[in-house]
C-alpha cells in the first residue's frame, strides 16, 4: 500500500512495543515481579519452565485486581499508578506506563487468577493474542497469579534470539537477585519445575539480605556506607578492598529502589577502589541512592535500567566521599595507602570526574549508554599485538622441527619484571613469562584431561564457599569439566559448595580465590556454550590464574624449568588468549638497526 498512511492496529503496536520491553523471558519476569512488588506483596513465588522459555508463573500475595479492572490491566497505557502527566516525575512505584501487561499479552498466552481482599470471589482470566477471552469466577487466595506461556509464539524470530534454557534461566536469576537485594522484607522463592532453586526468606535488614542473596562470604566483607547531600541520600554496603573479584558484575546500583546500570556511578565507585586494589580487580557493592524524583529521569528507556541525573557532579562526589570515608575507616593501615579524598574538595579526583562526566554526556546522547569502560575493562578480546616489524614468531605451527629449543638459549636476564631475555646463535629472544607459563599450564591441564586422570591436590581443610545463585548453578553444571582439571567440589547445602581438591599444578594458589575467579571469568562468558566448549574457557582461566605473574623475579632454576616445559609442549607460540609468548630479533635485524647492513 505505497503512499497510504495507516494507523497500526493496536495488537501490532503492542507487539512492537513488546520488542522494546520484553526481549527475553527475564524481562517478562522483571515486569511481573515489579507488578507484584507494586501491589504490596510480601511473598512472591516464581516458577520457570525451561528457564522461562516455556512458561513463567509469578504468584504474589499483593492487593489483587478487581474483576472489572482486569480487562483494563491488559489495555495499553492503562495503569493504576499514575493519574496526571506531572505524576510521571513523582512515581515511586516500578511501573507507571501501563505498557508491560499488554506488551506481554501480545506475544504470549496469559492465564491469571486474582482476588482482592474485599471480594468474596476471585477472578480467572485467559488472555490470548492480547484479548481477554475468558473472565470467570475462581476460588483463589488474595493476590495475583500470572502464568505466561507460549512465549514469543506470534513472533518466531524472537525465539531465535533466545539462548539455551540454562542461559535464559541465568538471566531470570539475575532479575530475581537484583530485585531481592533491595526488598529485604519480601520473601522470594524460585523453582524450576519441581526443583526449588532459590529460597530467600524475608529479613529485617539489607546486610542480611545481601548475605542471603549473594553468599555468606559477603557478610564478613561488608562495610556500611552512608552519605547525604540536599535531595540525595546514599545507603548501602561495599566490600573491603581485600575482597575483590575479577569483574564488575557484583556492583549493584539502585536509584529509588530501581536497579540501574550507570557508567558514572560505577566510575565513582572505582575511583575509590582504584588506589586500593590491583588493576582489573573490582569490589562488590550494593548501593542505593534515594533522589528527589524531580532530580532524576528514570524514563529514559522502557526497560528502565538507565537514568539521567540532574546533578551528576554532586552525586559523583557524594559517592566518592562516602565510600572513601567508609573504607578509610574500615581498613587496616597495611591494607592500603588510602587517605581519602582531600577533606575540603574534590581536587584530587577533579580530572577523573571531568573525564567521567565528559564520557557520561557523550554516552547519554541519543545512543545507548556506554557501560563498556569499567565492566568491559576485563581482558576482553585479545587485541592484535602491537606490530613489532622486526620480530618474527619463534616458530610456526607445522614447522616444529626447525623450531629452536628454548633450552638451548642462553638466559641473560629479566627486564621490566616480565620479559626474559635470551641470547642464541641466531639472535635474541624475549619471552613473556606470564604468557609462557599460562600456555604451559593450559597444555598440561588439557593433557591431563585427555589422559587418564587429572591430578588433583586434596586440600588439608576443605574450603566452603557460598556463591550467588547463578554462579552456583553454573558451577554445578560444569563440575565434570572441573573434575577433568583436578578440581573436586560438591554442593554443601544452600548456596554453598565445598572445595575438596584443586589441580596439583595450581596448588600454590588459594582454593577459594581460584574458584571465585574462575566463576567470574567464565560464568558469564561461557554459559551459552555447550559443556564441551566450556572446557577451553575454563582451562584458559585456570592457566591464567595459576601462571606466574608479571613483576616477579624468577630464579635461574625457574627459568630453566620454564624453558624445558616450553620445549615439551606443542603450541609454544601464543598464550591461550592468543597473545604471542615470545618474539625474536634476528642478528640480521640487529645489524640493520645498527646500520651495519
Ligand atoms: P504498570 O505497572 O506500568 O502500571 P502494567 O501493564 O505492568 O503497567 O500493569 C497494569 C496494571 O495492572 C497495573 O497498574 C496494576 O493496576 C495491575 N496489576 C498488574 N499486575 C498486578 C499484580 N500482580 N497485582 C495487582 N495489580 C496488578
Ligand atoms: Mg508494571
Amino acid at each position: 500500500m505505497p503512499g497510504r498512511i495507516v494507523v497500526l492496529p493496536e495488537t501490532l503496536t503492542n507487539r512492537i512495543a513488546a520488542g522494546e520491553v520484553v526481549d527475553r523471558p527475564a524481562s517478562i519476569l522483571k515486569e511481573l515481579m515489579e507488578n507484584a512488588l507494586d501491589a504490596g506483596a510480601t511473598e512472591i513465588a516464581v516458577d520457570l519452565e525451561r528457564g522461562g522459555c516455556e512458561s513463567i508463573r509469578v504468584t504474589d500475595n499483593g492487593e489483587g485486581i478487581l474483576r472489572e479492572d482486569v480487562p483494563l490491566a491488559f489495555a495499553r497505557y492503562a495503569t493504576s499508578k499514575i493519574g496526571a502527566f506531572e505524576d510521571i516525575y513523582r512515581v515511586h512505584s516500578f511501573g507507571f506506563r501501563g505498557e508491560a501487561l499488554p506488551s506481554i499479552a501480545s506475544i504470549s498466552r496469559i492465564e491469571m487468577t486474582t482476588r482482592r481482599a474485599s471480594s468474596p470471589a476471585g477472578t480467572r482470566a485467559i488472555i490470548e493474542a492480547g484479548e481477554v477471552k475468558e473472565l470467570t469466577d475462581a476460588g483463589c487466595p488474595v493476590g495475583t497469579s500470572l502464568l505466561v506461556s507460549r512465549i514469543f509464539e506470534p513472533v518466531p524470530v524472537r525465539r531465535k534470539f533466545l539462548k539455551s534454557d540454562m542461559t535464559e534461566q541465568g538471566y531470570c536469576l539475575d532479575v530475581v537477585t537484583r530485585l531481592a537485594l533491595m526488598q529485604p522484607a519480601v520473601k522470594i522463592r524460585v523453582s524450576a519445575g519441581v526443583k526449588m532453586i532459590l529460597n530467600i526468606p524475608a529479613v529485617q535488614d539489607l546486610a542480611e539480605r545481601i548475605a542471603l542473596t549473594l553468599g555468606q562470604d559477603f557478610r564478613r566483607q561488608l562495610i556500611p556506607v552512608a552519605g547525604e547531600i540536599p535531595g540525595v541520600r546514599l545507603r548501602g554496603f561495599v566490600s573491603r578492598p581485600e575482597f575483590t573479584r575479577s569483574s564488575a558484575a557484583q556492583i549493584y546500583l539502585y536509584v529509588n529502589g530501581r536497579f540501574i546500570k550507570d557508567y558514572l556511578l560505577n566510575h565513582a565507585v572505582m575511583t575509590v577502589y582504584r588506589r586500593l586494589t590491583e588493576p582489573r580487580r573490582y569490589p562488590a557493592a550494593v548501593l542505593g541512592l534515594e533522589i528527589t524524583p524531580e532530580d532524576v529521569d528514570v524514563n529514559v528507556h522502557p526497560a528502565k535500567m538507565e537514568v539521567r541525573f540532574r546533578n551528576p557532579r554532586e552525586i559523583y562526589s557524594l559517592i566518592v566521599e562516602a565510600l572513601g570515608g567508609a573504607i578509610g575507616a574500615g581498613i587496616t593501615p597495611a591494607a592500603g595507602a588510602f587517605k581519602g579524598p582531600p577533606g575540603g574538595g574534590p581536587a584530587a579526583y577533579a580530572s577523573r570526574i571531568e573525564e567521567a562526566l565528559k564520557r557520561y554526556r557523550v554516552a547519554s546522547g541519543p545512543q545507548k549508554l556506554l557501560f563498556g569502560g569499567l565492566t568491559g575493562e576485563k581482558s576482553g578480546a585479545p587485541a592484535v599485538p602491537p606490530a613489532l616489524h622486526f620480530s618474527e614468531p619463534v616458530g610456526e605451527p607445522g614447522r616444529r622441527d626447525e623450531r629452536r629449543r628454548f633450552s638451548d638459549l642462553h638466559y641473560i636476564g629479566q627486564t621490566a619484571g616480565t620479559y626474559l631475555i635470551f641470547s642464541g646463535e641466531t639472535g635474541i629472544t624475549l619471552v613473556d613469562q606470564h604468557a609462557a607459563h599460562e600456555r604451559i599450564l593450559f597444555e598440561k591441564l588439557l593433557g591431563q584431561a585427555q589422559g587418564e586422570k587429572a591430578v588433583g591436590q586434596r586440600l588439608l581443610l576443605p574450603e566452603v564457599v557460598s556463591l550467588p545463585p547463578r554462579e552456583y548453578h553454573f558451577l554445578m553444571e560444569t563440575l565434570p569439566i572441573l573434575e577433568e582439571a583436578g578440581i573436586e567440589a560438591e554442593p554443601f547445602g544452600g548456596d554453598s559448595i565445598v572445595i575438596k581438591a584443586i589441580p596439583a599444578l595450581l596448588s600454590h594458589t588459594e582454593a577459594r580465590t581460584l574458584i571465585l575467579d574462575l566463576l567470574a571469568d567464565c560464568a558469564e562468558a561461557s554459559r551459552d556454550l555447550p559443556l564441551n566448549e566450556r572446557r577451553e574457557k575454563i582451562f584458559t582461566s585456570l592457566a591464567c590464574r595459576g601462571a606466574v605473574k608479571a613483576n616477579r623475579d624468577l630464579t635461574g632454576g625457574e627459568v630453566t624449568g620454564l624453558c624445558r616445559d616450553l620445549d615439551a609442549i606443542p603450541h609454544a607460540f601464543t598464550c591461550p588468549h592468543g597473545r604471542p609468548l615470545a618474539v625474536s630479533i634476528s642478528l640480521y635485524e640487529l645489524e640493520k638497526m645498527f646500520k651495519r647492513r
